[in-house]
């Protein structure tokens, strides 16, 4: 038998559900943030990733799905949305539609990491973008807005964590600093980080090697060294935040390593995940679409990890409830039930038909066990009677409705069952 390829993983009807509500939340609430959905591919050229992303990340260097295809050309499934976004917005001009352009897309990414302590292949991301913005209102508003969608999915015992990155006036002497700290703990330091020292100095302080993180505690910060504006640009944001009243810590050691990202930078931490226990993670990169070819216009969006969302998310009894079980007994039964069940679908109520001619006993016991809230029951008798039977199936009493004038049956029909269990 062939099976689904390693890391990658079926999600089952009963989890679905979850999945789905879940993403219509978050599709309400970027409707009321006024953002417009964006469907991008999830091929792109390698080059657009070893651009945005930059080739001396571990996302880069080890842990894209890329291949040559059948043309030689080298792919890769995305590992993230904003840089497909990125290239989307430039190749469409879609930047001159407006001052401010706000996407937001849901859907799977792709990073060939081992598949290790449920660490998937394919994973799924809630992500958005708000291109052609420097104020610092948007970093707040994109910061509540990812807060407020899992918030609204019931995601207890949140951390909100920011931080400014400075800009390329101010980074330069901390990076400067960091390199010059790192170079003297050469010898303490994991392997990976002596390898971004030269590279990526920022990138080690994202180590997950306990040795250095204790060294780092000693590590120069970064809020030493931002210029004014970028002091500035922060102390406006938490203004606005508090206004929001969100509550936020300041963790002066959250870093990106990319230079295109900038100032404001944010994650949204469940600390009862352990050590992945990133659910969101956002920030401004005012210079990547820039990088990309296109015009200089900032940037700044946030990823949700739906999988992680889901494991702190409290969902609301999602099980789908039947409206009504079809139960013809008979082919001529059956045949006057149609109609009647096609007009019920087409007002939006779950009904099931049984097709298979199983016995009233057998079909009522189904029912049941769909939770159906009602039976309607035909059989010869009723048929020469003019009648059909609604059974509620919760109490188990009977009513008889005549069958004509169609109509007039639907009308009753829908008075009996009322709107739609899953409305
Ligand atoms: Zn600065
Ligand atoms: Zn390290």
């Amino acid at each position: 038998m062939v099976k689904a390829v390693r890391g990658f993983k079926d999600i089952l009807p009963g989890e679905a559900e979850k999945w789905c509500y879940l993403e219509r939340l978050a599709c309400k609430y970027f409707r009321a943030y006024s953002f417009q959905e964006i469907r991008i591919p999830i091929l792109e050229k390698t080059e657009l990733f070893a651009r945005s992303i930059g080739q001396a990340t571990d996302i880069v260097e080890k842990e894209m799905y890329t291949f040559l295809d059948r043309n030689k050309e080298s792919l890769t499934l995305r590992p993230e949305a904003t840089a497909g976004i990125c290239r989307a917005l430039i190749e469409h001009g879609l930047y001159a539609k407006a001052k401010v352009i706000k996407l937001y897309t849901i859907g799977p990414m792709f990073r060939h990491e081992r598949p290790q302590k449920g660490r998937l292949r394919q994973f799924h991301q809630i992500d958005a973008e708000v291109f052609g913005s420097h104020s610092a209102g948007t970093d707040a508003e994109i910061i509540l807005l990812a807060w407020e969608i899992l918030t609204a999915g019931g995601a207890k015992g949140l951390r909100m964590e920011i931080n400014s990155l400075g800009c390329p006036q101010c980074r330069p002497r901390f990076r400067d600093a960091l390199q010059e700290f790192l170079e003297q703990s050469k010898a303490k330091l994991c392997e990976d980080c002596q390898r971004r020292t030269q590279k990526n100095p920022l990138r080690a302080l994202d180590c997950k090697n306990e040795n250095c993180q204790k060294l780092y505690e000693k590590a120069p910060l970064i809020e030493d060294f931002w210029c004014s504006a970028c002091r500035e640009h922060f102390l406006e944001v938490q203004q606005y935040l508090k206004q929001w009243n969100l509550v936020y810590e300041i963790n002066p050691r959250l870093v990106r390593g990319l230079d295109y990202y900038v100032r404001t930078t944010f994650e949204i931490k469940a600390p009862q995940l352990g050590a992945q226990d990133t659910v969101a993670a956002g920030g401004r990169y005012d210079g990547l679409v820039k990088a990309l070819g296109g015009p200089d216009i900032p940037g700044i969006g946030f990823a949700i990890g739906i999988e992680r969302f889901l494991l702190v998310a409290q969902l609301p009894d999602l099980t789908p409830r039947l409206d009504l079980y079809a139960i013809p007994l008979g082919k001529r039964a059956y045949m006057t039930l149609l109609p009647v069940v096609q007009n019920l679908r087409q007002e939006g109520l779950m009904v099931e038909l049984d097709h298979e001619g199983r016995s009233l006993k057998a079909l009522l016991k189904q029912a049941n066990k769909l939770k159906a809230k009602a039976a309607l029951i035909l059989g010869d008798n009723e048929l020469d009677q003019g009648i059909v039977l609604l059974r509620n199936m919760e109490t188990g009493r009977q009513k008889e409705l005549p069958l004509e004038p169609q109509k007039e049956l639907l009308k009753r029909l829908q008075q009996e069952l009322g709107a739609p269990c899953d409305s």
